[in-house]
């Protein structure tokens, strides 16, 4: 048995998606790369996947991970897709610059994609080359696996390798692959892909196809159609509702970066706020502030009718039905969103059982913060430790918010409120830790071990992937992390990864 086939025998590929016919995509191999090289392999994640981490980081396992050599059973294509871009039209996207190579089931059952990104030019990739460069493949990285630390749903990174090649972006870059796992690609844009070209029995295959693999309760359901849409929007209420709570913004929630199963995708100039402002955008093409954090649920929900106006053909042969059944399924992102945020943030501020006038204590707290340029998250870990009957550590707290007699009359209240609780100091604080992170990925930390890794040294994007992996947990040795930036550390844009 040589290298390839031994290692073949590592990749039990199912792929389904390749079983749709073959208008659902285009099969197409990865462009060889000149010179692979692994920065890092993901090795829990390969275990969790039935993969041998040590036979991945073999020079054949570097091959197969930069895309230049295709496993046994792999079955490359670049997806077809489409979507609404910052709002607008655009019949035909797909994978530009990815192929997914074949599906795994992963130790725990559930079905994911392998997909490479950065790995050629495909048929969609329109005036695009194909590649993806260093800088933001270590910034999906270190992203995507903080997401994962913090609990919020995610696409995961199995590795990232450098290519060898220099892509020009406003200057010569490193090339770079990176190995990127899902529960799977299709988004709301394949949806309405099928629909603009009125191909009705793709759009069923396709939604038969996700409710098998995806939500196969609702395929159990008197209308399938309209269940698959509830369910859909029930999963995108739970994730914006955590992006809300850990400050994160995506940066391109365009359709086709909304993916059906409910995870965050497609990281591109997304960030993480330091300082609370709902309007904060930090994507360079973002002009308009139409991704600007705040605005993240009303646009989930924009893409929800986007899906449902896909799904009408669908879901009745009756016009008025359909639009009302449609309207009803979508209906449950702002019920199940509210509830989701409100019981997040009253744990955040260490409240049990909810009570009247706790979410007016949230949302004035939540005010003065964005005033006063408060920290985000250092608001909601520094709270954790403050004691109910002594005002002693309060200044830890009130230093975030500059001099701020709103901030001494609000810690009053939430003082008062919490007597009501009952609990001890040290329990609520233990609890209030669970959900108030110590360490996010910081975007001038990002930037910085991009930096660094430009240079090649891999050094702090090593330590960054440490600290992501228990958030929650206070690490000594990295609590120079949890420091918001100084002025001139401020990261003000974030660049998208074209
Ligand atoms: P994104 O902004 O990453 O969601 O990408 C939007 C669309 O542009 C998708 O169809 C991508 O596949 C495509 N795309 C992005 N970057 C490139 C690239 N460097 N080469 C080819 N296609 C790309
Ligand atoms: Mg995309």
């Amino acid at each position: 048995m040589n290298d390839t086939q031994y290692l073949s025998k590592k990749f039990t590929f199912d792929n389904s998606y390749s079983r749709l016919p073959e208008r659902f995509y285009e099969r197409l191999s990865p462009t060889k790369v000149p010179v692979p090289k692994l920065i890092k392999l993901n090795e829990e994640l390969a275990l969790e996947l039935g993969l041998d981490p040590e036979v991945l980081k073999t020079p054949i396992g570097v091959e197969i991970l930069s895309g230049n050599c295709i496993p046994d059973g792999a079955e490359p294509l670049a997806m077809a897709y489409a979507g609404h871009q910052f709002g607008n039209w655009v019949p035909e996207l797909g994978d530009g610059r990815a192929l997914l190579l074949g599906e795994l089931i992963g130790l725990d059952g559930i079905r994911r994609d392998i997909q490479l990104k950065g790995s050629g030019p495909t048929p969609f990739s329109r005036m695009g080359d194909g590649r993806a460069v260093l800088g933001p493949i270590l910034r999906e990285y270190i992203i995507s696996e903080g997401m994962n630390g913090l609990g919020i749903p995610t696409a995961r990174t199995l590795s990232a390798a450098l290519t060898g090649e220099k892509i020009m972006r406003e200057q010569l870059f490193p090339g770079a692959i990176l190995t990127r796992v899902a529960q799977s690609h299709v988004r709301v844009g394949t949806f309405e892909y099928f629909a603009a070209r009125k191909d009705i029995e793709g759009l069923g295959l396709l939604a038969d196809y996700v409710i098998r693999r995806h939500f196969p309760d609702a395929g159990k359901s008197k209308n399938p159609y309209s269940a698959l849409l509830y369910e859909v929007a029930v999963r995108q209420a739970n994730l914006i509702a955590k992006w809300m709570l850990f400050g994160f913004i995506h940066g391109v929630m365009n359709t086709d970066n909304m993916q059906i199963a409910g995870e965050t995708i497609d990281y591109g100039p997304c960030a993480f706020l330091d300082t609370y402002q709902p309007d904060m955008v930090f994507s360079s093409i973002d002009h308009m502030g139409r991704y600007a954090f705040g605005n993240q649920p009303k646009i989930a929900q924009w893409n929800l009718i986007c899906l449902g106006q896909a799904m009408l053909p669908l879901i009745s042969d009756d016009e008025d039905s359909a639009i009302s059944q449609v309207k009803e399924a979508i209906g449950i992102f702002s019920t199940i969103y509210e509830e989701k945020w409100t019981s997040g943030i009253i744990a955040k501020l260490g409240f049990v059982n909810k009570i009247d006038g706790d979410i007016q204590i949230a949302q004035d707290l939540l005010h003065h913060m964005a005033e006063n340029g408060a920290d985000f998250t250092l608001t909601f870990r520094r709270l954790c430790g403050l004691s109910i009957k002594s005002s002693d550590s309060d200044h830890h707290v009130r230093d975030l918010f500059g001099d701020s007699k709103e901030f001494d009359e609000w810690i009053i209240r939430w003082r008062r409120r919490l007597l009501i609780e009952g609990l001890g100091d040290p329990d609520r604080k233990s609890a209030m830790e669970t959900v108030n992170p110590a360490f996010i990925p910081r975007n001038h930390l990002v930037e910085e071990a991009i930096r660094d890794a430009l240079n090649q040294d891999f050094g702090l994007f090593e330590k960054l992937l440490k600290v992501y992996k228990e958030p929650f947990k206070y690490q000594p040795e990295f609590k120079h992390f949890m420091k918001p930036p100084l002025a001139h550390q401020k990261v003000h844009q974030t660049f998208c990864g074209t």
